[in-house]
């Protein structure tokens, strides 16, 4: 059952017709409280909040599976004047990208140059990027492109998902780049990645430790306490300082575990998304965590004072059903 609502979800999430209507209707269905905002102005006090607690962020302008040029470069300005205002607002914050919002699926050379334009301003202000890591039909890609802008600009990291079988030797090449270390959001095939629960967390955690007694920068992005209570006690048994790893974990999830850590005296960062393009973002919540399905049917069923809205329920059923529908239909055409 859990596995059919994750398909259905991450179906939902890669569906290009849902993701564009969902545009129109702004964060709803419960994603606001998951997605900061619609623009950055409107998400600089969240980030001024969390600074004053110690907590520094990560913003990620939403958007992915870009297919016009001028969209892509629009998302890249936006990004730049994001760089600006984090300078000049002086928040401790950086930059996540998505590779295929900035022209990955449009043409290499020219997803580049975007990417390049970034890490420019960025460097000029010591902003740190990171290059989030989409579906494995990207992951080599993503990687090539890591390498190669690297070895001229030292800001910029990427995301290692532990679900993927053969991440090994890359992890080995890549010791001296900052990383970020998560389970892995998107539906895999099962030749390149586990499926099984055990086998990613046992992988999380080696990959964590490798990377917690070596040299680089690790953010360690996870909400499961399990793994972060092991991690803990294996950077305490090793005496691991705390200045060259942090935790990390997404904006509206388990925000009492954040406050912890930072009481506790761990680096910590919170991953804020915002943007028009929250469709995607909140449906792979859903399938990592059905419990937030609860988000989405109140608002859809119920009235801000709990009360039952006046249509059955079966007419919202036949909504979600028909979008489903209607996507998948545009989908095959
Ligand atoms: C900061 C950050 C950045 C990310 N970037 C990427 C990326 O670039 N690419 C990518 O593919 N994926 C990314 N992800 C998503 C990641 O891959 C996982 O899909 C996601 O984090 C869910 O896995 P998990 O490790 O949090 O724990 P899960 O395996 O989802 O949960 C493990 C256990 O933790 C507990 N738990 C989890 N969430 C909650 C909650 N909200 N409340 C109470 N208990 C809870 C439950 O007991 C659960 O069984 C990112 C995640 C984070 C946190």
């Amino acid at each position: 059952m859990a596995s059919l609502a994750k398909d259905f979800f991450i179906g939902l999430s890669n569906n290009e017709f849902l993701n564009k209507s969902a545009k129109k209707f702004g964060a709803r269905f419960g994603a606001e409280r998951f997605v900061a905002g619609t623009d950055f102005d409107a998400v600089i006090p969240v980030i001024r909040e969390l600074n004053k607690k110690k907590i520094s962020c990560t913003m990620d302008h939403l958007g992915e599976f870009v297919t016009d040029r001028e969209e892509s470069e629009r998302a890249k300005e936006k990004i730049i004047h994001m760089l600006h205002q984090i300078n000049e607002e002086n928040l401790e914050c950086h930059v996540s990208i998505k590779l295929t919002q900035l022209g990955l699926d449009i043409e290499e050379s020219f997803c580049i140059q975007n990417v390049e334009q970034i890490l420019k301003v960025a460097n000029d202000y010591n902003i740190f990027v990171n290059i989030d890591m989409e579906k494995y039909s990207h992951y080599r890609k993503t990687l090539e492109i890591l390498k190669q802008l690297h070895q001229r600009y030292s800001n910029i990291g990427t995301v290692i998902q532990t679900y993927l079988y053969d991440v090994e030797k890359d992890i080995e090449e890549l010791e001296n780049v900052r990383l970020r270390i998560v389970k892995g959001a998107y539906k895999e095939e099962r030749t390149v990645a586990y499926t099984f629960k055990e086998d990613i967390d046992r992988n999380f955690l080696e990959i964590a430790k490798k990377r917690l007694l070596g040299k680089a920068f690790t953010s360690i992005a996870t909400h499961d306490h399990r793994i972060i209570n092991e991690l803990k006690k294996f950077i305490e048994e090793h005496q691991i300082t705390k200045d060259n790893f942090e935790f990390q974990m997404l904006y509206g999830f388990r925000v009492d575990m954040q406050y912890q850590l930072v009481k506790e005296g761990y680096q910590f960062c919170t991953y804020i998304p915002f943007g028009e393009d929250w469709f995607g973002y909140f449906m792979r919540r859903l399938a990592e965590r059905p419990q937030n399905l609860n988000l989405l049917v109140k608002d859809v069923f119920y009235t801000e004072d709990e009360k039952i809205k006046k249509q059955p329920i079966i007419i919202g059923s036949a909504i979600l059903a028909l979008l489903f529908f209607l996507g998948k239909r545009k989908k095959k055409e």
